[in-house]
């Protein structure tokens, strides 16, 4: 696209659109256990013997089982605790619509533009607003596993698997420093310098406490790109590594020839959804303006854009008359 070796998509609309995704209509809870009613050796013969998922040597350290299993149990000061779907009834919905050739939303006021910065704000928030988020979105990741049904003998009540809460933490917080990142270049914010460090061998860029080599020795050429002592060059270079980590994988590209013959990229999880939506921001196809009234954020190219709607700016206009 922007890659000299890349393909060139000229002329060609590039758009997203989600697969649908799954969301349990009668909601999530917080449970103790992956399956509620199981214990953690139950629930890890039960994949086992449904998924054999084998290492080389036997240790089952796939993958998937990393993800939606032991990563809970990762931090042992912390009770490990899982966001759980309440029965097996699933409704799907679609996180994102298109129209007009550009990602939009299907009316004003609409969540779906800013689904990353939703997750990301959930790191001030507790667990109850982390499972608000969850009953309307679910779970992060779906995989076959989630599908396996779990049977309790005595009541024949039927459960699934869920997601590791601590896992969702840090999803939450690996975005959240990212978004963070971003919010420094968007606002021209002076704290940029202090996230981006020049020195001689190369660029940290420093997140918190975490200093990050973005630039080293070894592709030290790279500096050429950026003026010395250039901030915001760098800053969404780390930014789109970043994104590319996440986005690894868990993009299908198609083809609409009814469609405009647009090609649009369908993420296969909510997680990816969540990402795409930021790269889409990151890389200046929406523009987030906070609105001026109600504070949420809402997608205009207009640089004069202050308000969300028609509602918002007619309150701030009685308010200043007041
Ligand atoms: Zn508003």
């Amino acid at each position: 696209m922007h890659d000299e070796d890349g393909i060139s998509l000229r002329g060609v609309g590039v758009g997203l659109y989600a697969s649908l995704i799954n969301v349990c209509q009668d909601g999530y809870s917080l449970s103790g256990t992956p399956v509620p009613g199981f214990d953690g050796s139950e629930v890890f013969a039960r994949i086992n013997e449904s998924n054999p998922l084998t290492s080389i040597d036997g240790s089952f350290k796939s993958e998937i089982l990393k993800t939606v299993f032991n990563i809970g149990l990762k931090k042992t000061d912390e009770e490990p605790l899982w966001i759980v779907p309440n029965s097996i009834r699933y409704r799907k919905y679609k996180p994102l619509r298109k129209r007009g050739g550009k990602l939009a939303s299907p009316g004003l006021g609409s969540p779906q533009i800013t689904l990353h910065r939703q997750f990301a704000s959930l790191i001030k928030k507790d667990e109850k607003e982390i499972l608000k988020f969850a009953n309307k979105y679910g779970l992060l990741k779906r995989y076959s596993v989630h599908d396996l049904v779990f049977r309790n003998r005595d009541t024949g009540q039927q459960f699934q698997l869920g997601e590791s809460l601590l896992w969702w933490k840090e999803e939450i917080e690996d975005l959240a420093a990212c978004l963070d990142l971003w919010n420094m270049i968007l606002g021209n914010d002076e704290k940029l310098e202090n996230a981006v460090l020049w020195h001689r061998d190369g660029i940290t860029i420093r997140l918190g406490s975490n200093d990050v080599p973005l630039i080293s020795r070894a592709n030290i050429t790279f500096l050429d790109r950026w003026g010395k002592g250039d901030a915001r060059g760098p800053a969404l270079y780390y930014l789109s590594l970043e994104t590319d980590k996440r986005l690894l994988n868990t993009l299908t590209m198609k083809f609409l020839p009814l469609q405009n013959s647009e090609i649009c990229l369908f993420p296969d999880s909510l997680l990816a959804t969540i990402w795409l939506v930021f790269l889409w921001e990151i890389s200046g196809r929406t523009r987030l303006v906070r609105c001026a009234s109600c504070g949420d954020y809402f997608d205009s190219q207009d640089p004069r854009a202050r308000f969300c709607s028609t509602r918002c700016r007619m309150r701030s206009y009685r308010k200043r008359r007041k």
